[in-house]
């Protein structure tokens, strides 16, 4: 099998941010993750609200600047990239947000949301825009008679697959959908993820997948990265992580979601205490506070993510 190509490597990145008052002190909210997304994967991150996965989402098209570390899209390094330069990038790494009426526009016509890439990158002379737009709607499934309309006349469903579209509008690298279809029904969820896909085997794309929701990563991830208080925990093919996890937190995760075959179910491990503050995390292994199985060196000792088997990373003292 070819060898698969590295699109982004993230090497340790923190993003910190300073708290309101002296006494609040700095919000830890990416806290040193490294990891690479291939080339046509999806990539998806799970954990619990306040994790830091939307920031490093954010941090993956440079919305928001790494505090420390590199982030390399295609091999160019864009942790300090500024003015033009960021703008180009911006143009290959696009991000899909979990509530699509906050992000269009609501006195803007659909076609001339999707216009707005175009406008932006001072493409309209170069790119037969009208036409791009027409292929983009028919791409995400949507009507041309669509595009007359405003954001508050379309459903949820509706509106997200603008939000796709215009994501989709000057053929990026690769695309974070940041719980993308958190905020819709069940049955929209479905249809939107089904999208997702179809466009990704269409279009050869890549994702970085983030939801709170492990059973949604679940059906839409090649791989699945665990996150827990700003650091990424364990990392792991999907058919790796189904048969064997090996972090207890990813283990608590996974015990919650429902099985079809009963007897595959395990017990539920039901997580002891709030997650600690980012602004001020439990020494050595930040979920020592929670584990079961925490121990003297889990307090002490900050455990490194380790490759335990070919693909699999454990940031765990129990795998040391
Ligand atoms: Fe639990 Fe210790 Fe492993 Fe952390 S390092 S997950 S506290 S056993």
């Amino acid at each position: 099998m070819p060898e698969k190509e590295v699109l982004v490597k993230a090497e340790h990145v923190k993003v910190y941010f300073k708290g309101k008052t002296r006494k609040s002190g700095t919000v830890k909210a990416v806290d040193d993750v490294s990891f690479d997304i291939m080339k046509g994967e999806t990539f998806g991150v799970v954990g619990e609200s306040g994790c830091g996965k939307s920031t490093l989402g954010r941090t993956l098209v440079r919305l928001q600047k790494p505090t420390e570390g590199n982030i390399y899209l295609d091999g160019k390094n864009i942790s300090d990239m500024k003015g033009a330069e960021l703008k180009q990038m911006r143009k290959e790494a696009q991000i899909i947000f979990q509530d699509p009426s906050a992000c269009l526009n609501p006195r803007r016509t659909v076609r001339q949301i999707l216009m707005e890439p175009f406008e932006i990158h001072n493409l309209k002379g170069q790119v037969d825009v009208e036409a791009r737009i027409q292929e983009l709607m028919s791409l995400v499934g949507l009507d041309t008679y669509h595009l007359s309309r405003y954001p508050h006349e379309l459903s949820g469903g509706q509106k997200q697959r603008i939000g796709i579209a215009r994501a989709l509008a000057l053929e990026p690298k690769i695309i974070i959908c940041d719980e993308a279809v958190s905020a819709l029904d069940v049955s929209v969820q479905a249809q939107v993820l089904n999208l997702l896909q179809e466009l990704k085997e269409k279009l050869g794309l890549t994702y970085f997948f983030i939801s709170h929701n492990l059973n949604v990563v679940y059906q839409v991830s090649d791989r699945v990265g665990v996150m827990y208080l700003g650091r990424m925990v364990e990392i792991a093919d999907y058919d790796q992580l189904y048969e064997k996890r090996y972090h207890p937190y990813t283990e608590a995760l996974l015990s919650a979601i429902p099985q079809v075959d009963q007897d595959a179910q395990s017990e539920r491990i039901r997580l002891q205490g709030e997650v600690p503050s980012p602004s001020n995390p439990p020494s050595g292994c930040h979920f020592h506070t929670r584990c079961p199985k925490a121990c003297d060196k889990c307090r002490a000792e900050v455990p490194e993510l380790r490759e335990i088997e070919p693909g699999h990373f454990v940031a765990c003292h129990l795998y040391g």
